[in-house]
């Protein structure tokens, strides 16, 4: 259950957001997660109902959107995205992709009540 975690600094950081910006509340929270993370978006859901209440962010709605794996190749410098783990670059035909985006979970925005 690593979704735990990440689900309690997401909280964390989304709150001390709304509190920065003098907000009563919390009304959306678009999330960013890699395809690379192997987060279950339903899990973090769950974590987030779990956590949320008698805070700021009671009752937010989670707007989670996948980000593709983009790589770059290491002998051409092409670059490219892939929906799954092919590192293969389409224009060499090598495997000799460098992951360079699809790793990570962020905050892209949070939609507040004033
Ligand atoms: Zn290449």
């Amino acid at each position: 259950m690593h979704e735990l975690a990440i689900t309690q600094s997401l909280v964390k950081i989304a709150l001390s957001k709304a509190e920065e910006a003098g907000a009563l509340r919390i009304r959306k929270i678009n999330l960013k997660i890699g395809r690379l993370t192997g987060y279950v978006p339903e899990a973090v859901e769950m974590n987030f109902e779990m956590m949320t209440p008698g805070t700021r962010a009671e009752g937010a709605e989670l707007d989670i959107q996948w980000v593709p794996i983009r790589c770059r190749c290491r002998d051409c410098g092409a670059e490219y995205q892939s929906d799954e783990l092919d590192l293969t670059c389409p224009r060499c035909g090598i495997l000799s992709g460098q992951i360079i985006d699809g790793r990570e979970m962020f905050i892209d925005s949070i939609e507040i009540d004033n």
